[in-house]
């Protein structure tokens, strides 16, 4: 009799408890990528089980496969990995890992304090109804991973590392196989900072592709669809948030992890059909040379030119648009990412801006009055990050800061009159023509006296 067994290794992932003493790492709004000036060294201590004998028990893992695989996830987000010397585990008992009981035992017998450990099996044990597992972190956080040596060599590695530093399943709280329990994010993410994974810009995701009105981040690590390839800037920051702060992982950071210190010097923000240089510094020695580094960009990026640690690139059309820069480092047969976000801005248009004095009311001596410029029929208050120019005859004036688009202003008269006020407005692109209007002028007295805003 043949028995068929269709494999669903890395399908389940095996985490048990969900009981973290603090796991609530508030996320800030505005840019992610930018929250920790650093990047974080992690050092992993792999252990191989084998034979008693030492010899092999199952296929050596590829090694070098199972670290790009991590890196590439996690560099372009400031987390990297060093890895330490191979450790081998000779004992043929724990070829085949039964129970989590016998996990626990053989993690303490075989443990780095001072690393983040991963333990390499052939086997692991079954969950009831859904077969055997192919990884699990014993915990959320957790400093211990262990991996069936198939799954090793695929995204479960990375998806079992962020169980260990602190990443929840993106679909906590929703499903049977949910481990531990949390209340479920809401399908418009309202309560994203308290439910699910935690994590804002990952969305609501059932776990059920035939749940149509959702619609969940289908390649995301933390899920349990494939392929996974990447994690959030919202799971980033709290994975170093918690690299920052957790106590479990002041010991296992170090800073062997020389590609970390490389560094993608270059402008953040461009302008339309502007060719920018970008230059890698830091870079470790021993490079090959030729194609190492090797560059990528996103499709809307093109290259002008290219050499092995410095590029110029252009966005291939104008309009603003954000796009990333990549250059993959190999030391040693070990691949790592650096990753940079460019954003391209535009030039602002002088014929979006209008003019307006408040409720379209004249401008009275003896008091301050806001004039206001709209953009695109929006006020500016600095998110644009533009920079405005007023120029007012005959009044007082209080601005309000350049970034702002709108000043109070007081006529110095003592007759009904008008005045021209003009404004221009611009960025690192362009500036705007001025944009004027008349503003009537309304004598009052006893209105206040100067300086006083109604
Ligand atoms: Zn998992």
């Amino acid at each position: 009799m043949l028995f068929l067994f269709l494999p669903v290794w890395g399908q389940e992932c095996g985490m048990l408890h969900v009981t973290p003493a603090s796991d609530n790492y508030a996320q800030p709004n505005g840019t992610l990528g930018t929250s920790h000036a650093s990047n974080f060294c992690i050092d992993l201590q792999i252990y191989i089980v084998r034979n008693s004998d030492g010899s092999n028990a199952f296929d050596p893992p590829n090694i070098t496969l199972a670290m790009n695989n991590l890196n590439e996830i996690y560099n372009t987000h400031g987390i990297y990995f060093n890895l330490l010397p191979l450790s081998y585990i000779n004992d043929s008992r724990s070829v085949y890992v039964g129970t989590e009981w016998e996990a626990i035992l053989l993690m303490s017998q075989y443990n780095n304090p001072n690393a983040l450990c991963v333990y390499v099996v052939d086997s692991m044990w079954s969950l009831s109804g859904s077969g055997p597992l192919a990884g699990t972190a014993f915990d959320i956080p957790s400093s211990r991973t262990m991996l069936i040596a198939y799954a090793f060599e695929r995204s479960t590695f990375a998806h079992e590392i962020g169980h260990c530093l602190h990443l929840y399943h993106t679909f906590r709280g929703t499903s049977a196989r949910t481990s531990g329990s949390a209340p479920a994010e809401r399908i418009d993410g309202s309560n994203c900072h308290t439910a699910a994974d935690k994590v804002c810009d990952t969305p609501a995701d059932p776990d059920d592709l035939s749940l149509t009105n959702y619609s969940p981040d289908l390649t995301n690590l933390m899920s349990y669809y494939r392929p996974r390839d990447h994690i959030t800037e919202g799971q980033a920051y709290r994975v170093r948030e918690a690299l920052l702060k957790n106590s479990l992982f002041q010991n296992i950071q170090g800073n062997a992890c020389t590609v970390a210190d490389v560094v993608m010097t270059g402008p953040e923000s461009v302008c339309p059909r502007q060719s920018s240089v970008y230059e890698l510094v830091n870079l470790p020695p021993g490079l090959n040379g030729g194609a190492n580094p090797f560059w990528t960009s996103s499709d809307n990026i093109s290259f002008t030119t290219i050499s092995s640690t410095e590029v110029s690139v252009r966005f291939l059309s104008s309009g603003e648009q954000e796009g990333t820069l990549t250059a993959r480092i190999t030391v040693n047969g070990i691949s790592y990412w650096v990753t940079k976000r460019i954003k391209q801005l535009s030039p602002p248009l002088t014929s979006a801006i209008t003019l307006e004095s408040f409720q379209n009311a004249p401008l009275y001596t003896n008091q301050f009055n806001t004039v206001t410029a709209r953009y695109n029929g929006d006020i500016d208050g600095g998110v644009l990050a533009y920079s405005w120019e007023w120029v007012v005859p005959s009044s007082s004036i209080q601005n309000q800061g350049s970034s702002y688009s709108y000043i109070k202003v007081q006529p110095n008269f003592t007759y009904n009159t008008s005045i021209y006020i003009k404004t221009r407005t611009g960025n690192q692109c362009g500036t705007t023509s001025w944009v004027g209007k008349w503003f009537p002028v309304e004598y009052r007295t006893g209105r206040g006296r100067g300086g006083v805003d109604y």
